[in-house]
């Protein structure tokens, strides 16, 4: 999945400015994508269709590229889909009891010696409750693990039922002070009615704080498919997605949330009992996306950079250094933002100057003025007062425009710059204006 998102938003990534076609056509790859990766076809549908609607919209941030942008949006979608916020486990009751339920083979066992480890450094004392009494060597494969991580593991034999057990488990932690009880139940293969019966009925008797699935990521929508009838049948508080490690299509982790409700709280990324993570939604987005925590660095980036372009312009501005390179700059901005009036409201001290009518260009016009200022040289661009008649027509053919155009393309950066100056001496003592704030 990885690659197929990367391979497709690759094409975007460096391009200055995207169609809405460009868009389209890398939504296009997404959804493929991401129903190669098995993710439910549902929620790739609603999906791609909010990706597109914002990628086209309004959401300009100036200092990402429009390519850049849409990766972002498709990292936001991405997480919002997998929850938004990291799922904590609720945690309230003394003790607090956790109830591991899944089918066969999907991890509950190793996960309940992980979740426990994981517990007790965060100062838990947690209680390991043996209660798959059907799989031979359930108890043992418990014991072993409660060994590893240090902790006790309370359990009957295999004689007596499994609510008997979880309850005297939740007793005996009482009794001896642990503030949190993992009850490891048996799975079957496939859901059936036994198996549900048995786990409603441990989950009266104890009233657990968190009843987690745990499910198999590699099953990819065998997984949501499970998920959802655990929760229908059940009432789940949360999901663990085991294996992880080895699930490259990543169907699971992405629809689990959207198609159940169930938070997905905890990721199993392998065998050993350390391989256990909180489940961070922005961060499975951006591994999927494949590009670690670029995105982040990109976001912390964009707001301090945007804060010191527009002092240093509104500065250069009052001082009327202005030149053509922050008009080109400006203008750049101009057509990834829309109307003219709109971005001029948003320049420095620009807000009252609205209906400026020279100033009113339309996109073919744009091309045209960004067409003239690139033909101009370094010089030029800074000290426009140079620009005498025969720079004018050099100009004009170097830009395949005509004097005329050089002329008026100056002349309203001309009367631009007059009217900053006027305003900067009308604004002199009264409070400086932010940046379209
Ligand atoms: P249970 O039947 O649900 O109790 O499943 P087990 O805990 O016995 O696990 C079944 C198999 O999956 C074992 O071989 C585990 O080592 C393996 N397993 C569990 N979690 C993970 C994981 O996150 N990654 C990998 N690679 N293997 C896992
Ligand atoms: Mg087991």
């Amino acid at each position: 999945l990885s690659e197929r998102l990367q391979s497709a938003l690759a094409k975007l990534k460096g391009k200055g400015k995207v169609s809405e076609a460009d868009v389209k056509a890398a939504m296009r790859e997404v959804r493929l994508a991401l129903l190669e990766a098995d993710v439910n076809y549902k929620v790739v549908k609603d999906f791609v269709s909010k990706v597109r609607e914002r990628a086209v919209g309004q959401e300009v941030l100036k200092s990402l590229t429009p390519g850049q942008q849409v990766i972002k949006v498709v990292n936001e979608e991405l997480t919002q889909l997998m929850g938004g916020a990291q799922s904590k486990l609720e945690l309230t009751s003394k003790p607090s009891v956790i109830m591991m339920v899944g089918l066969q083979g999907a991890g509950k066992t190793t996960t309940t010696g992980k979740l426990g480890r994981y517990l007790k450094k965060q100062n838990r004392r947690p209680l390991l409750v043996a209660g798959d009494v059907y799989r031979p060597a359930a108890i043992r494969q418990l014991e072993v693990l409660g060994e590893q991580v240090e902790l006790p593991v309370f359990s009957m034999g295999d004689q007596e039922s499994p609510v008997t057990i979880a309850e005297k488990g939740v007793a005996e932690a009482k009794d001896q002070d642990y503030d949190t009880v993992l009850i490891d139940t048996a799975g079957r293969l496939h859901i059936d009615e036994t198996m549900m019966e048995e786990l409603k009925a441990i989950k009266e008797k104890v009233e657990p704080d968190e009843t987690l699935l745990v499910v198999d990521a590699m099953t990819g929508q065998d997984a949501v498919n499970v998920a959802e009838s655990f929760n229908r049948e059940l009432g789940l508080t949360g999901v663990i997605l085991t294996k992880l490690d080895g699930d490259t299509r990543g169907g699971a982790a992405l629809s689990v949330r959207s198609v159940t409700d169930c938070p997905v709280k905890f990721s199993g990324m392998g065998e050993k009992v350390d391989a256990l993570e909180p489940f961070h939604p922005e961060r499975m987005a951006s591994r999927i996306l494949g590009m670690g925590d670029v995105l982040t660095l990109i976001e912390k980036a964009q707001a301090s950079v945007d804060q010191e372009k527009a002092k240093d312009l509104e500065r250069r501005m009052r001082k009327q250094q202005f030149t053509f390179d922050d008009f080109l700059e400006q203008m750049d901005q101009v057509r990834n933002m829309g109307p003219l009036d709109e971005v001029l409201g948003m320049m420095p001290g620009m807000g009252q100057m609205k209906g400026m009518k020279n100033l009113q260009v339309d996109e073919k016009q744009l091309t045209r003025v960004e067409a003239i200022i690139r033909s101009m040289t370094r010089e030029e661009k800074q000290q426009p007062d140079i620009i005498n008649a025969s720079r004018r027509k050099r100009i004009a053919a170097g830009s395949g425009t005509t004097v005329q155009d050089v002329n008026r393309l100056i002349k309203q950066f001309m009367d631009m710059k007059k009217m900053m100056k006027q305003f900067t001496s009308m604004s002199k003592g009264k409070k400086k204006k932010g940046f379209g704030k």
